[in-house]
């Protein structure tokens, strides 16, 4: 089937479109630039900036991939989880062109989607996966039996996302927002040097969260060394800070996703969401996943990080296995848990 997809849970109007489990287009505008001055994404600049974006960004996927609007078989949109006025700019408009169409209509889950987008890379996803989803607002893993199916939450963050915690200690490292991706390349200048702490690892809290995540007393180690160094005057080594810091996030993420992948006996680790996107993420998860042997899946990081393609790849899905499609009066569900694969 032809499907084309959706996404704007947040500052990325992203219109994918794919045919079958092959990717055709993956068209992006983003409104980044307009909220970085703010340190953070505003819910009214982004839902503007997509309704403005939305015809134009439709017109262009349509246009690269070589295909009509009268082509389309369905239509995907993410329903949520997201911001709610972003939300609801994709979900109207999805209707719109389901109704106008005459094809059926998938609201999909953003965070099943991260996962699901790994098929239209690197073919069908072996069932059962371990997903280990890690983005600006989730950090999960999650045993996925069948990407059309409910999933199940093994674990999660009890405070801070990942990606927050890249963004919060950016800021204090006096970096741009969103802080990841300057994170990521300023510790490819430095060296793990500093033993930031790995929360939820030992003891007692590893017994009583063994797949939970807790990067908050991470983040506040960072900020407390920082200003340590600044109060003695000393020049902040911001290189080696970010990478002494990305090492133990990474470090808790591989361990905890492999020590899952082991004790529920899955072979095959999918790592999904915008900080998927992080070079030492995925090198350490491929010499770890080697080590145990587990088949390690990654998608290319722009396929990682928000867009389209991931929409239309679980609408695919959605389609090829005969789910029902989704009523007409989809709503918007700002607060979609992460467990849902549709609505
Ligand atoms: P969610 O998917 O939970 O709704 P989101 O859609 O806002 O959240 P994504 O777009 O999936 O989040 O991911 C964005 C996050 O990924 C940001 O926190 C960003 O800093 C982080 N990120 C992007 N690239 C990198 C990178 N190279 N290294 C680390 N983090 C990164
Ligand atoms: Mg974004
Ligand atoms: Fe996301």
């Amino acid at each position: 089937p032809l499907v084309l997809g959706i996404e704007t849970s947040c500052d990325e109007t992203g219109v994918g479109i794919v045919r079958g489990e092959t990717l055709l287009v993956d068209a992006i505008a983003s409104s980044v630039d307009e909220h970085a001055r703010f340190g953070g994404v505003v819910p009214e600049v982004a839902s503007r900036a997509h309704l403005e974006a939305m015809v134009p960004t439709i017109e262009r996927a349509c246009t690269t991939a070589g295909i009509g609007l009268r082509d389309l078989d369905a239509v995907a949109v993410t329903s949520g989880p997201g911001l709610a006025g972003a939300l609801m700019v994709g979900v109207a408009s999805a209707k719109a062109l389901a109704l106008a169409l005459g094809v059926p209509l998938y609201g999909v889950n953003h965070l099943a989607s991260h996962v699901a987008v790994d098929i239209v890379e690197h073919g069908p996803l072996p069932e059962p996966t371990l997903a280990l989803l890690v983005s600006g607002g989730h950090s999960s893993l999650l045993l996925v039996p069948d990407v059309t199916h409910d999933v199940r939450s093994l674990g999660s963050t009890i405070d801070d996302a990942a990606g927050e915690a890249f963004d919060k200690v950016a800021r204090v490292l006096g970096l741009p927002f969103p802080g990841g991706p300057h994170i990521d390349r300023a510790a490819g200048e430095g060296q793990v040097v500093i033993d930031f702490p790995r929360g939820l690892t030992t003891g007692r809290d590893l017994e009583r969260h063994r797949f939970d995540f807790s990067f908050s007393g991470l983040k506040t180690a960072v900020a407390r060394w920082v200003q340590a160094r600044e109060a003695s005057g000393q020049p902040v080594p911001v290189a080696d800070v970010a990478a002494s810091f990305q090492e133990a996030v990474t470090d808790v993420l591989t361990r905890k996703a492999v020590l899952a992948c082991r004790e529920h006996g899955v072979e095959h680790l999918q790592v999904g969401g915008g900080v998927a996107a992080n070079s030492r993420l995925r090198a350490m998860a491929r010499e770890r996943c080697e080590a145990a042997g587990i088949e390690l899946r990654v998608p290319r990081p722009g396929l990682c990080t928000d867009n389209g393609a991931m929409v239309a790849a679980l609408g695919a899905q959605l389609v090829l296995k005969g789910r029902s499609p989704s009523d007409l009066s989809l709503p918007a569900d700002s607060s979609m848990p992460v467990t849902l694969v549709q609505s």
